[in-house]
């Protein structure tokens, strides 16, 4: 074991965890960030540079340097303290002890995979590259990029990697396992890519764990083939083009999402580093959580076909369950990423990824594209397209937020609005709220919700409110204090307002109220609410001016009592207005 603390020595915790993502902020002798394993918003994971330990105070997931690296890698013990020896210059031992079974064959796979990476390489810049290379010149590719992105061509033999395969003495046993041969029927082999363009996928410590290939045969199928499902290459996890773009990522705290392998070059060729592909695959939510350790914003950039912005639309999805920022970046002139950056130039593209909509804008014209706004119908459609995405938000306050919005943008009335989402909002399975649940009256409820979701008559009700006693004994008394606050400082009421001036326990507090209601609320229920507060209010003091009376009777203090009860028929008017107050 004395090689695991040798590099456990060598290497820096906390610039490892760095590394995958997570910033980390220092306090006193430790580091303090996001948890790259589960999924939160304020930190709760805890580096120690002392210790060499992490922890995360959510999760409860903790370990060491080797261990950090197994958990987010998914890789065995041995790999892991491979990956960082190799990383770090620290020289492995040649004894195989550290190797299980499992781990050799890996090796053996990600041995296989430079293998092929140097035929295709070769292939390309020989005699039989010459249609790969005439089409990466026709696609404008520079050779120092294919250079940079490692392309190949795969010959059409279907037997070069047999043959090297072979020739290297690897089991026949791994053979189909690399993703590289397939097997017939009869029990011979073939190679998987035949007269293909290559790229290699690698994955975020820079290794080759697969490839995707593109046809050059016009009526080749499919026109992108990847690497099937190997051991170290597992489809739904891998991002390309991450090893190379995870610096500029960090640095520019955004990440650009394309969908092809040409895009992803195109677009780092242009000049923008931080750029990724989902690899020829839908977008999966293990691709998100991997993406979500580098950086929380991104911005979409599919293609401006009709496919593309399905997928766009779907990745949205996907990506909002994990609390992601979403940008969409669209292009005119029905160019793609690749061909943008060279019909226009970096500047220009630029340009698109500055003026970029938030997603909620974006899905909001998708919907008014599609529905008729000028008839209630389709103003019903429109907000209907957009509860799905609404359903997705993780956070309960964003959703109430972004009700807010688009109720201005799609010109619909914000009453409708919020009651499509508060519905959109109880169908979805809430998670358990972080703080212990209090209990609201049912009139704190309607109150509540009456002043966010009905802003013609918010007035009268702050006013009501704010001059009885029983707002101030509310369990969301503060709730109500920040929207009383707000209304003084003038200007307009939003809930973003309201949020901004709570605590994290009231903020919880209000989206318990905002989600949990069940219906829309109207105007009569608020404004019944309004009156028994305020009766309240008025019995409260009537039994406590008796109260006090009895007292003083008892205590012999008769002059005293006397006046009080004098006082007590004002305390209760037979008639009074709501909205009057003490005078
Ligand atoms: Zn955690």
């Amino acid at each position: 074991m004395e090689f695991a603390e040798q590099v456990k020595s060598s290497v820096d915790i906390v610039s490892v965890v760095q590394e995958y993502g997570p910033r980390l902020r220092k306090s006193g002798n430790n580091y303090s960030g996001l948890c790259p394993f589960h999924n939160e918003k304020t930190p709760s994971f805890s580096v120690s540079a002392t210790k060499q330990f992490y922890y995360c105070f959510g999760c409860h997931a903790k370990g060491d340097v080797i261990s950090f690296v197994m958990e987010i890698e998914k890789v065995s013990f041995y790999e892991a303290l491979k990956t960082l020896a190799e990383r770090h210059g620290i020289p492995i031992p040649k004894r195989s002890q550290y190797a299980d079974e499992d781990s050799k064959l890996r090796g053996a796979i990600f041995q296989m995979q430079e293998y092929a990476q140097d035929n295709f390489r070769a292939n390309l810049n020989g005699p039989l590259g010459e249609a790969a290379r005439s089409y990466l010149a026709k696609r404008g590719v520079a050779p120092a990029t294919i250079e940079q992105f490692g392309l190949g061509y795969s010959d059409r033999s279907g037997r070069a990697l047999l043959r090297i395969l072979e020739q290297r003495n690897f089991p026949q046993a791994q053979w189909e396992q690399s993703g590289l041969l397939r097997k017939r029927d009869d029990g011979t082999f073939y190679d998987y890519f035949r007269n293909r363009l290559m790229f290699p996928i690698h994955n975020e410590s820079g290794k080759i764990i697969g490839f995707g290939g593109r046809a050059l045969a016009p009526d080749d199928n499919p026109k992108y083939l990847n690497s099937p499902e190997t051991p170290i290459y597992r489809k739904s996890a891998v991002v390309y083009n991450l090893h190379r773009a995870k610096e500029a990522i960090h640095k520019e705290d955004r990440v650009i999402l394309v969908e092809g392998y040409m895009d992803a070059i195109g677009v780092t060729a242009a000049g923008f580093r931080a750029v990724v592909a989902s690899c020829g695959t839908a977008l999966t939510a293990h691709q998100v959580q991997v993406l979500k350790r580098h950086s929380q914003k991104i911005s979409v950039n599919f293609d401006p076909d009709a496919p593309g912005a399905n997928a766009a639309e779907r990745s949205i999805g996907l990506l909002l369950e994990e609390g992601m920022q979403i940008r969409i970046v669209e292009l005119d002139g029905e160019l793609d990423p690749d061909e943008y950056c060279k019909e226009r130039g970096a500047g220009a593209y630029q340009q698109r990824l500055d003026a970029a909509k938030g997603y909620f804008f974006w899905l909001a014209d998708r919907a008014r594209k599609n529905n008729d706004m000028r008839t209630p119908e389709g103003k019903v459609g429109a907000l209907k397209a957009l509860l799905p995405a609404v359903g997705r938000i993780s956070d309960r306050l964003e959703r109430m937020a972004i009700a807010n919005e688009v109720a201005g943008y799609i010109a619909v009335e914000r009453g409708l609005v919020l009651d499509s989402f508060l519905k959109a909002a109880a169908d979805r399975q809430e998670k358990s709220f972080a703080a212990p649940r209090v209990v609201l009256r049912p009139d704190e409820r309607i109150l509540l919700n009456g002043l966010l979701a009905l802003p013609e008559i918010r007035g009268e009700v702050i006013a009501a409110l704010k001059s009885t006693e029983a707002a101030g004994t509310f369990p969301s008394r503060r709730v109500f204090q920040a929207i009383f606050a707000l209304d003084e400082a003038g200007g307009p009421f939003s809930f973003e307002g309201v949020i901004a001036r709570l605590d994290e326990s009231d903020r919880n507090l209000l989206a318990q109220v905002a989600f949990t209601a069940d219906a829309a609320i109207s105007r009569e229920e608020v404004m019944a609410a309004v009156r028994r507060v305020s009766l309240t209010d008025e019995q409260n003091r009537v039994a406590q001016t008796r109260a006090r009376i009895r007292e003083l009777e008892r205590a012999g203090n008769l002059e005293e009592a006397l006046r009080l009860m004098a006082e007590l028929p004002r305390l209760s008017p037979p008639a009074r207005n709501t909205g009057s107050g003490d005078r």
